[in-house]
């Protein structure tokens, strides 16, 4: 008989009833070091008193009134994000793959508003993650996403990460119109564009008149040390998606664009019912204030230091379970040599949360304001659970 819950994930048999910090508390009393965040969603670590603050404060004022209406907590959200970064304007969703849509959807109008309607070819990256929404897996293209699911959305190419010469030629052809990557890549195993490459989307976009969009679902809002990862490159796409992190733990998500690339958005071209709503956009003014604080970025960079630090000796330690230490900031993936969802299960075993990746990684996206001293015992406890694996390859 198909479960009361439709089965589409794999659970771990574990269930959590508070949160503190960075700390997860289960139904059986056990503390669980959370260096997964729900994945890179809690940036402030479980139960922060200042989101605590702004949730509460909020929702016994308003919960809802629809985008009928002037909402001030949404409006004082799409400031702060167009004052911190490229944007001139934002439009709030409830998730990344709502954000996704938008982002595909804007870029389209763009062009068809510009009187170039044949422009509508998205390109994107093996190894990429966009959401699982129709759009989402269309252009993430993955196999393991889209079988059985078609017909997918048209209007996708689906390039090989690091193929210049066809990244190129599809630039180039009359029906190009977006380039869409993660800085990142996150569930594709921690993969970051180097600087360069970033800057070289930035030219080719140009150079082709394409517009730049960056998924920063899962490595922006301070995840890299930086309020968004594309500012390490020195450039700017010209649509961005925005989630996890921004909501701290509450349903939000934003698409940040430039005038230029969102002028056809015009009244009645897009919509949402929840997007913006007061709860949310509380909880994302509350995350904004601290997080785009730069002497809070300056501590994410030193503690990424540290964190960087610990797990390549780590590595150094257990040759035979892990390959390398790769990604940014508090976006570390530990690439392995044993099987990567052993690995996370021998963390559970020691009361450690990590979140499993594609080519076989394990990822590390611990709350931003994790401490030094959590950041040494995490670091204990996947020794122990190394060490582990290590005595049952022997
Ligand atoms: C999680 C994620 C999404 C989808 O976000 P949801 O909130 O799950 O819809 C999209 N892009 C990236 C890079 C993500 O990590």
């Amino acid at each position: 008989m198909i479960p009361s819950i439709l089965p589409t994930y794999n659970r771990a048999p574990m269930a959590f009833t508070k949160g503190e910090g960075s700390w997860l508390i289960a139904e059986d009393g056990r503390r669980f070091l959370d260096m997964g965040a729900g994945i890179a969603v809690n940036a402030l670590g479980h139960a922060h008193p200042a989101l605590v603050e702004a949730l509460t404060t909020q929702a016994n004022a308003v919960w809802h009134t629809s985008n009928l209406y002037q909402i001030p907590a949404q409006k004082e959200l799409a400031d702060r994000l167009v004052e911190a970064t490229f944007a001139d304007t934002a439009f709030f969703t409830n998730s990344g793959t709502e954000a996704c849509e938008l982002a595909v959807k804007m870029a389209r109008k763009h062009f068809h508003e510009a009187g170039q309607p044949e422009r509508v070819d998205i390109i994107t990256f093996s190894g990429s993650f966009h959401g699982r929404s129709s759009a989402g897996i269309a252009a993430a293209g993955s196999e393991k996403m889209t079988k059985g699911f078609g017909p997918l959305l048209p209007g996708f190419v689906h390039l090989d990460f690091g193929d210049h010469e066809a990244l190129t030629e599809a630039a180039a052809s009359p029906t190009a119109c977006a380039i869409l990557v993660e800085p990142v890549q996150g569930e594709g195993g921690i993969r970051p564009v180097p600087d360069q490459c970033l800057k070289g989307l930035r030219d080719l976009a140009d150079e082709h008149g394409l517009l730049l969009i960056f998924d920063e679902v899962q490595c922006g809002v301070g995840r890299t040390g930086k309020l968004f990862a594309h500012e390490w490159a020195g450039i700017a796409p010209d649509i961005m998606m925005v989630a996890k992190g921004i909501g701290g733990g509450f349903p939000l998500g934003a698409v940040l664009a430039t005038e230029g690339a969102a002028r056809a958005m015009t009244a009645g071209t897009h919509g949402s019912t929840y997007g913006g709503n007061p709860l949310g956009c509380a909880v994302g003014n509350a995350v904004m204030k601290i997080v785009a604080d730069p002497a809070f970025l300056a501590e994410v960079n030193r503690k990424a230091g540290l964190l960087r630090q610990k797990l390549e000796g780590l590595v150094a330690e257990h040759p035979d379970v892990f390959d390398g230490v790769r990604g940014a900031g508090l976006m570390l993936g530990l690439k392995c040599r044993a099987v990567n969802t052993d690995i996370v299960q021998a963390g559970y075993d020691q009361d450690l949360l990590t979140v499993p990746a594609a080519d076989n990684v394990i990822r590390l996206l611990p709350p931003l304001t994790i401490t030094d001293e959590e950041i040494a015992e995490a670091t204990r406890r996947l020794d122990v659970a190394a060490t582990r694996i290590q005595a049952s390859l022997d």
